[in-house]
């Protein structure tokens, strides 16, 4: 399957670490501009050497997704500097664990329930108003496994991941006459900054998480990044409002 993306524009958020970033490279490997926003200047910019010295083509904004003033000027900036927008891969999110649904705090709910869903509702919100001006596109949002089932300790980012879902298929069926689809990415484990940090709190995590996985593993950011292009490309036409388990078979079982 040809993925065909050449000169096309695709914006990718939290793409300074982890999925991001490698989402962001695969982008760039295909020919595409890619517009990197992400909070942390440093990783973002990092990100974007890596781009550049493998010849491809892209900008950084820094952005936090959580504030609107900040998410819109992201847009001015994208249509600043390539004139479009065809993807949009809102993958920005934080993980933290709470404890038991009892033990969490308020602080802990507004944090999580502002970068998973409120960042990702925002984001959508001013991409849609680009892509209808342009006449389509596609939106791949980065839910999680723990969208689709319980995840323990982890109540409220649990919730977060459930509402990503229902703003993808809510999104997908409001835009799907207009040439506009939106589907999420449901990943289970993967290797990243931020499961590394969880492995540093409890050194028990990694054996135990590579156990629950049928294929025996943890998921490379590669593998996501693979199935966010896949649901970007022309080849995925027919398919808007899924959320895809990236998962080893996690929820097969
Ligand atoms: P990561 O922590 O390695 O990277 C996340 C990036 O998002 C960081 O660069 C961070 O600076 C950025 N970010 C955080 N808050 C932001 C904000 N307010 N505005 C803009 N950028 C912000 O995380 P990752 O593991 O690559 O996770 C990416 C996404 O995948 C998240 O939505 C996460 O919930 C989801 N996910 C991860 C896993 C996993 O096992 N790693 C599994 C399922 C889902």
């Amino acid at each position: 399957m040809s993925m065909s993306f050449s000169g096309q524009v695709a914006l990718v958020t939290g793409a300074g670490a982890g999925i991001g970033r490698a989402t962001a490279l695969a982008f760039a490997a295909e020919g595409l501009q890619v517009v990197l926003a992400d909070l942390d200047e440093g990783a973002g910019e990092g990100t974007l050497q890596l781009i550049q010295q493998a010849g491809g083509e892209a900008i950084f904004v820094r952005c936090d997704v959580t504030r609107e003033a900040e998410v819109k000027a992201l847009m001015d900036a994208t249509l600043a500097a390539y004139g479009r927008l065809d993807y949009a891969f809102n993958n920005a999110g934080i993980e933290i664990e709470q404890g038991r649904l009892a033990e969490g705090s308020e602080a802990q709910f507004d944090a999580i329930m502002g970068v998973n869903v409120k960042g990702v509702w925002l984001c959508m919100k001013h991409q849609i108003a680009l892509l209808l001006a342009q006449g389509g596109g596609a939106i791949v949002n980065t839910a999680s496994v723990a969208g689709l089932g319980a995840a323990p300790k982890m109540s409220i980012y649990s919730a977060s991941k459930h509402a990503v879902i229902g703003l993808t298929k809510s999104a997908a069926i409001e835009y799907a006459k207009k040439k506009i689809r939106v589907n999420a990415v449901c990943p289970a484990v993967i290797d990243t900054p931020m499961y590394r940090r969880a492995c540093e709190a409890d050194p028990k995590t990694a054996e135990f998480v590579a156990g629950i996985h049928p294929v025996g593993r943890i998921g490379t950011v590669e593998e996501v990044a693979s199935a966010v292009l896949y649901l970007c490309c022309d080849g995925a036409s027919f398919t808007t409002g899924q959320a895809l388990a990236v998962d080893g078979g996690v929820t097969a079982m």
